[in-house]
């Protein structure tokens, strides 16, 4: 049923001249495929590959070890790469901007990989902006790698960063509170110290951290990339020295991503842009709709736009959530279908709760994935689910957009750079 042809890396054209997103979306990792006489990307299941030359083998091995550039000629072995997953991970560095990208398991895969190219230096130590998704603060807090972080304020980078570190992480915008932050200003306090931008929310659709300075660009290639909620993954766009290391780090550790996960992200990013600016779309109606709700008190949506919304109720919000039919209440996000969760409860359930608070993720905010739906079936559950939001809320129609309830921690309304509206 697979073709299992490798791609005839060989027989590339030379890197085409640049074209519009749109068009490398489509395009980008399968300009071989014509002279292949193809046209869907061949899956090539293969964990080894023939070699009657064990001495070229050799050589290549000892090659890889000492730049992690991908071996020429015919694969190896499936953990030093896949074909499949090369034509995704060079769709992936054409969209972003970057001379590569290097695919992993999933987004917290491509993280370990990126603190273990650093501490692997002896440079150990993180400088980070709060929020970020709840595993990766959990990572970096419980110092899992060996890592030790100090959190701060975009404003208090450069005076955080020692002599031993090795990276700055932020998030922009910030899951799940969709701060934004200036990453062209955070480039530069950086210095020489690699920016990590995870642009999971944004996607190159809407913003290229590349082009801003950031070294590093990270994705859970799980949510927009993939797109259809079938796919776990995670992918590092940057520059060829850094993905070299990766590549190795990747060789010795095996966060490998399955083939057949890489042609679904191929396949996804070929609609990633309409995808993006559709669900974006109705989620900018949605939260015009939500803040001029009288039964919500905040709603945070990103300045660059984007299909993620977040927003705090006067009432329960685990009622909203017990309440929706349409929209599936589940984690994750960026797929076609809406979801919300309860990030308090889940996604940033592993940060501890005085830190989580402090990053402006009240016990109130909840955070939807706005999907492809129709606006007004989104609309008419949503508005279904809150309803009982009101009828608890007593006078809180006319409090609308005033100061959060007094439950709420002083902390959650001061979501800094993102736009409340
Ligand atoms: N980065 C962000 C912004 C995320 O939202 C997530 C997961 O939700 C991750 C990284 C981790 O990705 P994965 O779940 O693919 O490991």
């Amino acid at each position: 049923m697979f073709t299992l042809l490798s791609m005839d890396t060989t027989s590339l054209p030379s890197s085409p001249a640049r074209r519009a997103l749109d068009t490398e979306a489509v395009h980008a990792g399968r300009d071989d495929l014509a002279r292949q006489g193809l046209h869907a990307p061949p899956i090539d299941l293969s964990t080894t590959y023939p070699s009657y030359d064990s001495r070229g083998e050799a050589a290549r091995i000892d090659a890889f070890a000492t730049t992690g550039a991908e071996p020429d000629g015919p694969p190896v072995y499936g953990r030093l790469g896949n074909p499949t997953v090369a034509r995704f991970e060079t769709a992936l560095a054409r969209l972003e901007g970057t001379d590569s990208a290097v695919a992993f398991a999933s987004g917290m895969a491509a993280l370990t990989a990126v603190l273990l190219a650093r501490a692997s230096t002896g440079l150990r130590h993180v400088v980070a902006v709060r929020p970020l998704y709840g595993c990766s603060d959990h990572l970096l807090t419980a110092g899992l790698l060996g890592s030790e972080v100090t959190w701060t304020d975009p404003a208090g980078i450069a005076d955080a960063l020692r002599p031993d570190t090795g990276l700055v992480v932020v998030e922009s915008p910030a899951n799940p509170t969709l701060a934004e932050l200036d990453l062209r200003a955070i480039a530069h306090s950086c210095g020489s110290v690699p920016l990590l931008a995870d642009n999971t929310f944004a996607t190159p659709v809407l913003q290229r951290p590349a082009e801003h300075g950031a070294r590093l660009v990270l994705h859970s290639a799980t949510k927009y990339l993939g797109g259809h909620g079938d796919v776990m993954a995670g992918v590092v766009a940057c520059d060829e020295e850094f993905a070299g290391r990766l590549r190795q780090i990747r060789f010795a550790t095996g966060g490998v991503l399955h083939p057949l996960a890489g042609y679904l992200l191929l396949r996804g990013l070929a609609t990633l842009p309409i995808r993006v600016r559709a669900a974006s779309a109705t989620a900018a109606e949605l939260a015009r709709r939500l803040t001029a709700d009288p039964r919500v008190a905040h709603v945070h949506y990103p300045r660059i736009g984007g299909a993620m919304i977040a927003f705090e109720t006067y009432g329960d919000p685990h009622e909203v959530i017990a309440a929706v039919r349409l929209i599936t209440p589940a984690v994750s996000l960026g797929s076609v279908d809406s979801l919300i969760q309860h990030p308090a409860s889940i996604s940033h359930r592993v940060v501890e709760e005085t830190d989580r608070r402090g990053a402006g993720v009240s016990d109130r905010l909840l955070r939807l994935s706005v999907g492809l739906e129709d606006v007004e079936d989104l609309w008419a559950d949503l508005d279904r689910a809150l309803a009982p939001v009101l009828r608890g809320a007593g006078n809180c129609a006319t409090s609308h957009n005033a100061p959060a309830p007094a439950d709420e921690p002083a902390t959650a309304t001061a979501l800094r750079p993102s736009r409340t509206r």
